[in-house]
């Protein structure tokens, strides 16, 4: 036993062994577990009868409802997979606005009237009646009408997760009131994506494409995380609480040596993320990256890009696969924004495009002036929705954790602007200026039927400071956090695309009517959307002070936390925006405005009360002992005439430390009993204003109270430890 539990994580950590070998590459090939847990086309295939399956592959492909005759069909042969695969039960899946996902477990097993049976109805499938009442609502449910319903969303496959005593087979869900608002994040992303669609049909059919049946929006988002080991993590209630630290000194190594970024990665972290992987590929989820990152302990994964609602799903179950197997390693995965001040937090980059559904990349510039002309149509629909509702990409991302990462120096600020590339912007520039008629780098573009240039595929060049970035066929949203449900951002994403969508296809489709040629009609509207918000592009340093004055000076909001965003999701452009395309009802907004609020409050709130707690209970008394010890050895030096004034200098500035200590944690009591008056908002804005500021004071003292204090006296694992014991 060491002298306290810091000393014993230490001890734990040195001679704790972990069996690294749980999944050999050498026995079991990866191509050969792909989606092996899940009921997918294959599976369906071979297990129903022709009709049902052909129905079944209908809704799936093409979202459309599905026949309920058929569901019994379905049910039965999804529950006879499953047993044979270990399961016991079933759980319908759903997304809460909590963020995270929640599940209910039913047993397949029903009494009849000959025994018990294994049994699962189209009905059970279809439809779930969780209770719903401990989920936040945001006063869309009282909780005497508790009943919510969670819908079967036949789109992404139903999956088996395995726990050590057999399976549970998973049924992604909706999750509605029972009057029917949304009290997730799944459907108003559905209804995005089917927004975008129909708008984006309109473009494509303008430019006389007939055969698609249906707009996508893909995504791929590339998640950032930190691993410690678990002996640490369980000796830091700030962790294991709120998931980051609220107190640390700056380690005497950081990340400044930039010897972390794609370096080797430490045994015991590669071989839990090939487990990571393994069960991932067996999930479905198509993992592809993974590398160390920028600070020190911090990796990422990536997966190949999907469909946005499948990426969701799988982004979710991808989080939930790295917590749950980090345990297995001694290791504790952070997926928080900011675990540690002073080095770089983990966001999600969000890679974005639009895709018919068969398979043609709408934001491809593609090899012919016809595809040319098509992609700058979609891609200056970027521009204007972002220029038009930035404000509301930027509350789609808002979190306290995030607020901690964006400006930071590490992340784009807070400030939404595009970043087109050189070649890309020179096009917009010539286009603005009448008509694109050269590349930059030389050679004369393919002009042709019009005055649309032939763009080259690559972009070439890199800016990673720009929130929103076009990187040769998609758009890279990297604003987004890395603990969020990426639904939130996406459906955004989508919702304000469509209505610039809408907005041209109107012209366009008028102006055909009216006898101009399509390409006319493009080359008069297109240098007009230029003018208008060519505000929002931006190429250089987003970090850079000039770009926060030169932004001002543009007009573009910057909203610097989450409280400054909230007004953003009820004000009258937004309400009018997303109820135009039915992505939330004006109820649903209201809601999410008291809920994300009351988020925010109970995230500081935790935060107060656990720095608090650690400043009283764990640093103070630490602190007393130490000035205890040296105070006892100068009076010792003092009776044996031995004068020392450097000693008496350290006991002094003890004192002094241990009562700033006091009086900032006195502070911080003070305003977390005070509660603000008026409505979920109000606190909110209390909590930034006053707790916040006071965390920070608590913070200073203790961390000074870390240098000060005698090591085998200093109660928590340091960030030196944390960060670099592999
Ligand atoms: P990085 O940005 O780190 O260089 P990549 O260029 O390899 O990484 O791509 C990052 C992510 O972008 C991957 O998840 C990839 O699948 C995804 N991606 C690629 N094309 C598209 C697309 N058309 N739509 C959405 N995501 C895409
Ligand atoms: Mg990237």
């Amino acid at each position: 036993m060491g002298a306290n539990v810091r000393q014993d994580a230490i001890e734990g950590i040195v001679s704790t062994r972990y069996a690294l070998n749980r999944v050999d590459f050498r026995k079991t090939h990866l191509k050969d577990q792909f989606a092996i847990q899940v009921f997918n086309e294959h599976q369906q295939r071979q297990r129903l009868p022709k009709p049902v399956f052909k129905a079944l592959h209908k809704t799936i492909k093409l979202g459309q409802p599905l026949d309920p005759a058929i569901a019994d069909a379905v049910a039965n042969a999804m529950k006879d997979w499953a047993i044979e695969n270990g399961a016991t039960h079933y759980t319908h899946q759903f997304q809460p606005m909590t963020g995270l996902t929640a599940e209910k477990h039913d047993s397949f097993l029903n009494p009849s009237s000959n025994g018990i049976l294994a049994e699962f109805s189209g009905k059970e499938l279809i439809k779930g009646e969780p209770d719903a009442s401990s989920f936040p609502s945001g006063g869309l449910r009282a909780t005497f009408e508790a009943r919510g319903y969670t819908a079967w969303d036949p789109s992404s496959p139903a999956y088996l997760m395995d726990h050590p005593n057999g399976s549970t087979l998973v049924i992604p869900t909706a999750f509605l009131s029972w009057t029917g608002e949304a009290l997730d994040k799944k459907t108003p992303l559905l209804r995005s994506m089917e927004a975008l669609s129909a708008q984006a049909l309109r473009i494509i059919r303008l430019f006389g494409n007939n055969e698609a049946q249906k707009v996508f929006t893909t995504m791929g988002p590339e998640q950032e995380y930190f691993l410690i080991d678990k002996h640490f993590y369980y000796a830091r209630p700030d962790l294991l609480h709120a998931g980051r630290t609220l107190f640390g000194a700056k380690p005497p190594k950081g990340q400044e040596l930039e010897d972390q970024y794609f370096g080797a990665i430490p045994e015991r972290v590669l071989a839990y993320m090939a487990e990571v992987e393994t069960e991932l590929t067996r999930l479905g989820v198509p993992v592809k990256t993974r590398h160390n990152e920028v600070a020190p302990s911090q990796y990422e994964i990536a997966p190949l890009f999907e469909n946005s609602n499948l990426a969701t799903d799988h982004q979710n179950l991808t989080m939930e696969v790295l917590k749950r197997t980090a345990d297995k390693y001694g290791l504790a995965c952070l997926l928080h924004e900011k675990p540690f001040a002073g080095i770089n937090g983990s966001g999600k980059h969000n890679n974005w495009s639009m895709s018919t559904d068969v398979g043609e990349n709408l934001l491809d510039p593609g090899q012919t002036p016809h595809e040319n002309a098509q992609f700058l149509v979609f891609c200056c629909a970027v521009i204007r929705a972002i220029s038009r509702y930035g404000d509301v990409l930027r509350m789609a991302i808002a979190s306290a954790a995030n607020d901690h990462r964006l400006g930071a120096n590490e992340a784009p600020p807070a400030i939404i602007s595009i970043f087109l590339g050189d070649q890309l912007n020179d096009i917009i520039e010539q286009i603005e200026q009448g008509g694109a008629k050269s590349t930059k780098h030389g050679g004369l573009f393919e002009t042709g039927l019009s005055i649309l240039p032939k763009l080259p595929r690559d972009a070439g060049d890199r800016n990673r400071t720009s929130p929103f970035a076009f990187t040769g066929n998609k758009f890279e949203f990297r604003a987004v956090g890395s603990s969020a449900n990426i639904a939130g951002a996406n459906t955004v994403l989508n919702a304000i695309v469509a209505e610039s969508l809408d907005f041209i296809a109107s012209d366009l489709e008028n102006a055909v009517k009216g006898g101009k040629a399509l390409n006319a009609a493009i080359q008069d509207l297109l240098p007009k959307i230029i003018k208008e918000h060519k505000k929002i592009i931006f190429n250089g340093d987003n970090y850079s002070e000039e770009w926060h004055r030169e932004a001002e000076k543009r007009g573009l909001p910057n909203l610097k936390n989450t409280v400054d965003c909230l007004p953003v999701v009820v004000k009258p452009q937004t309400i009018e925006l997303l109820t135009r395309y039915k992505v939330y009802s004006e109820k649903e907004l209201q809601s999410r405005y008291v809920i994300l609020s009351e988020n925010y409050t109970k995230t500081i709130n935790i935060e107060g009360q656990l720095t608090a707690h650690i400043a009283r209970n764990l640093i103070l008394p630490a602190a007393i002992r130490y000035q205890g010890e040296v105070a006892q050895s100068a009076t010792a030096l003092k009776s044996a005439g031995i004068d020392n004034p450097a000693q008496m200098e350290l006991l002094k500035t003890l004192v002094g430390a241990s009562a700033e200590l006091q009086k900032s944690l006195a502070s911080l009591e003070k305003v977390l009993a005070h509660h603000a008056e008026g409505d979920a908002f109000s606190h909110a804005k209390q909590m930034r204003d006053s707790v916040l500021p006071a965390m920070i004071e608590v913070r200073k003292a203790g961390d000074k109270l870390e240098s000060l204090l005698a090591d085998d006296l200093w109660p928590l694992p340091t960030y030196r430890e944390m960060l670099f014991s592999k």
